[in-house]
């Protein structure tokens, strides 16, 4: 248990919505929405729809036509239901996505059938964020049951394609409007990032291919050609030598955990140089040639402190560092993805209305966090424009996309009263 605070009458309904709250978290882990490819979409919509209509919720479903990943096999749909409260006032937006990541080995249990056990509800997204999203939608409920006075309006949205970069999903939303500060001015994203803790954005990202060129040959005399994996392993070296011991040097006021997080990093994610890999089952032998090319992705993460046209200079200048000492390196730079780092100040309203729901409620000061890596706050904030964002929900973060991933069931009870009571700060003005 948390605290001592005494219940308040709103966190006492919630508290009685227990097992609405578990069958509703179970109800959304059994559409098995893996992404990718992106499956089901339609299916947890109707989940959504189902449950929130009865509960005076307007309901919209938007299909991102034409967005990276969306097909007619593999449609891209994304739901927004609102709830409009008796008087104008400020709109609460739930923001949260429903895709979840491919199953991977070592479950104990069927991780599309939402078990409950020793308090907890298990399967593929009920931590990332099945979990949250349940929560959010009972908070809202249980809000408007207690307080059907209330200004302003309450949406919930469930989107997807976070999991592969939410261009399908917030981002198609925020590029349509729906984020616009003059129809939404507080998101709560209920991603898992325990139920007294604050997030408050992430760093940047630059993803970047870099090919280095040489010349094939015949194996047997390399000397003929030029070794393109070669050229490629001065450049790791020049990594090691030179970058990697700087981005460690550089660290950020930005609060981001975990701790090794704090700084600028660099990760290889893939290289590639030479034939391609022989397909399983092919037993021959690979031919005798000098690779001319070799392709190697890099992912940058930068922090607030640092602009993303030097961080696209300083990566220019190792590259070129290594051609001034190498005869005949030649390569090719081509920028894949970049993000901007995001962070909401501490004391935006949505910021200070959670913190003070969650001394309320777990009578404790919220620790403020940095996400290591994005999700679709980005989007919000970029494109929506909207900076009164942050995310909040139940759930620990180290379990997200592991085997046997679950939700305690008293934590997303106790975020879910922290998130009621937000709202009661937000909405409940007059
Ligand atoms: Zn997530």
């Amino acid at each position: 248990m948390t605290s001592d605070n005494p219940l308040s009458s709103l966190d006492n309904r919630i508290l009685d919505a227990r097992d609405l709250l578990v069958e509703l978290t179970q109800a959304l882990i059994q559409v098995p929405t893996l992404n990718p490819p992106g499956l089901d979409y339609a299916a947890i919509c109707d989940v959504l729809e189902d449950w929130l209509k009865p509960h005076g919720f307007d309901i919209k479903r938007v299909r991102a036509v034409g967005a990276l990943g969306d097909s007619d096999k593999y449609p891209r749909w994304n739901l927004i239901a609102r709830h409009e409260g008796r008087n104008s006032g400020e709109c609460v937006h739930f923001n949260s996505h429903t895709d979840v990541v491919s199953v991977g080995e070592g479950w104990s249990v069927d991780p599309f059938e939402g078990i409950v056990k020793d308090g907890r509800v298990y399967g593929r997204g009920a931590c990332d964020m099945k979990g949250g999203l349940a929560a959010s939608m009972v908070a809202a409920v249980c809000f408007v049951a207690e307080h059907p006075e209330y200004s302003g309006s309450i949406e919930i949205s469930g989107t997807c394609d976070e999991e592969s970069g939410g261009f399908g999903g917030v981002a198609y939303l925020a590029e349509k409007g729906w984020f616009d500060p003059s129809r939404v001015q507080h998101v709560i994203i209920p991603e898992p990032l325990n139920k007294d803790r604050i997030c408050l954005g992430h760093r940047g990202v630059l993803w970047t291919e870099i090919e280095t060129h040489g010349h094939i040959a015949h194996g047997s005399m390399p000397f003929l050609g030029d070794c393109a994996v070669r050229h490629m392993g001065a450049v790791i070296e020049a990594f090691e030598d030179t970058l990697i011991p700087r981005l460690q040097q550089r660290r950020t006021a930005m609060p981001v955990v975990p701790d090794g997080a704090r700084q600028s990093t660099l990760n290889i994610n893939s290289i590639h140089g030479g034939q391609e890999e022989p397909e399983e089952g092919y037993t021959g032998l690979p031919s005798a040639l000098v690779p001319d090319r070799c392709r190697m992705v890099v992912d940058r993460r930068f922090l607030i402190e640092e602009d993303l046209e030097a961080v696209r200079a300083e990566l220019h200048d190792i590259l070129e560092s290594v051609k001034e000492d190498r005869d005949k390196f030649d390569y090719r730079v081509r920028e894949l993805f970049s993000v901007l780092p995001t962070m909401t100040e501490r004391d935006a309203p949505v910021v200070t209305a959670v913190a003070g729901a969650i001394k309320a409620r777990l009578g404790t000061d919220p620790d403020y966090v940095v996400s290591p890596g994005t999700y679709d706050q980005k989007h919000i904030d970029r494109i929506g424009r909207l900076h009164n964002c942050i995310a909040y929900g139940p759930g620990i973060l180290d379990l997200a996309h592991q085997p046997d991933e679950y939700v305690g069931i008293q934590d997303m009870i106790d975020s879910a009263q922290v998130m009621g009571r937000s709202l009661q700060t937000l909405l409940l003005k007059n």
